[in-house]
């Protein structure tokens, strides 16, 4: 079976460092908010261009206190899209504030800015974008339309690590940007893990406190907090994974232009390709076709794994059901939800298992 990720099969090289770097931590006799910690949160907010990264539990604990540190919660609306990950919007509702839910462009899957307008209200206090699938686009029209309606841009770039709209990287446009660092993501850990990134002194300050249970001097706790913290084996694994970053990026690219040449079917749909290619990275790729279901069973029946990103929109999911959302509806993500399928993008496939994938495709019937 050709796998949607492959860590087992990642270079020797990598392994014995990551290797070096958990006997380091465990002989350092500090496993929590430490050393390895602060020298991650370092590089990590060089690579976004901004002042300060925050190291979190995880990517959804990362937007809930980012969304506490900018003071957005009870009677506050956010608007964002119906088709994301559930952790999205589950840490708006975990903040005390209301989500609503907009359409997307159907020709990339991202948030629709059209939808978006038509959710606003005197109520709504922030948009949060995600780069989904590790797009980010048109950051000029957000960073307009938010100044000019008086709201605040959030960025959710669990999937968009090393992602730049002219030469910007992802989180570093919102008053914050929350990345995640679960396995799966271009930038994993072996556990969970998060950061917030912003430019804002005062949020990262406060997302600080909020991570340790609200605490700012020592057993002195002024706020209510979560326990969210990032710990060393993870931040000490994360540091050497850095270091392989931007070549799996590179990597993921390459996969992703073989796919756009040679995927040719005529039941099949591709998402827009970004303006430039460092304007994604391809935490998926994704296609579309109305016969969805019957080619995922025929993909793994021919040895390529898939899975659908996301088949469930958000407002059908239980807890999500009476969420206001765009009164027009949500027919486009009502349409992806049904025919979405990501094939593997993983840098450890070779360029014969591109090709297989996309031979299979393309004799789909
Ligand atoms: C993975 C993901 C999250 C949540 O991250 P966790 O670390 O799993 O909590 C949030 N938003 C998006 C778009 C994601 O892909």
């Amino acid at each position: 079976m050709i796998p949607m990720n492959d860590f087992k099969s990642e270079p020797e090289a990598l392994k014995s460092l990551e290797q070096d770097a958990l006997k380091r931590v465990m002989a350092s006799g500090w496993y929590i908010l430490g050393p390895e910690v602060q020298a991650f949160e370092h590089s990590w907010a060089q690579y976004c261009g901004v002042h300060e990264a925050v190291g979190v539990g995880n990517g959804m604990d990362a937007i809930e206190i980012g969304l506490r540190a900018c003071g957005i919660g009870n009677g506050d609306e956010v608007i964002t899209t119906a088709m994301t990950a559930f952790a999205t919007v589950m840490a708006i509702l975990r903040a005390g504030a209301s989500p609503v839910l907009a359409d997307i462009d159907p020709a990339t899957g991202l948030l629709g800015l059209d939808s978006v307008k038509r959710c606003l209200s005197n109520r709504t206090k922030a948009v949060l974008l995600v780069h989904l699938y590790g797009h980010i686009s048109r950051m000029e029209d957000w960073v307009d339309f938010c100044e000019a309606n008086k709201i605040v841009l959030l960025e959710d770039c669990a999937q968009a690590h090393l992602a730049t709209w002219q030469g910007r990287p992802a989180g570093s446009f919102g008053r914050f940007g929350a990345y995640s660092f679960y396995p799966t993501k271009n930038l994993g850990a072996k556990g969970d893990g998060g950061a917030l990134v912003t430019n804002c002194p005062s949020v990262a300050e406060k997302a600080r406190s909020l991570r340790n249970y609200g605490q700012t001097i020592r057993y002195h706790h002024p706020m209510e907090g979560l326990n969210s913290r990032l710990d060393e084996l993870q931040a000490a694994l994360l540091s050497v994974r850095l270091n392989w970053l931007k070549d799996w990026t590179s990597r993921r690219r390459e996969i992703a232009r073989m796919y756009y040449k040679g995927i040719l079917h005529p039941n099949i749909r591709l998402l827009q390709p970004p303006m430039e290619p460092e304007n994604h990275v391809y935490h998926l790729f994704v296609i579309l076709t109305e016969e969805r279901d019957r080619l995922a069973l025929y993909l793994k029946e021919e040895g390529v794994d898939c899975l659908s990103h996301y088949p469930v929109p958000i407002h059908y999911q239980e807890p999500c059901r009476g969420l206001k959302r765009d009164p027009q509806g949500l027919q486009y993500v009502e349409v992806h939800a049904m025919q979405c399928l990501s094939i593997p993008c993983h840098p450890q496939l070779s360029n014969a298992d591109v090709n297989r994938v996309i031979k299979v495709i393309n004799a789909f019937r």
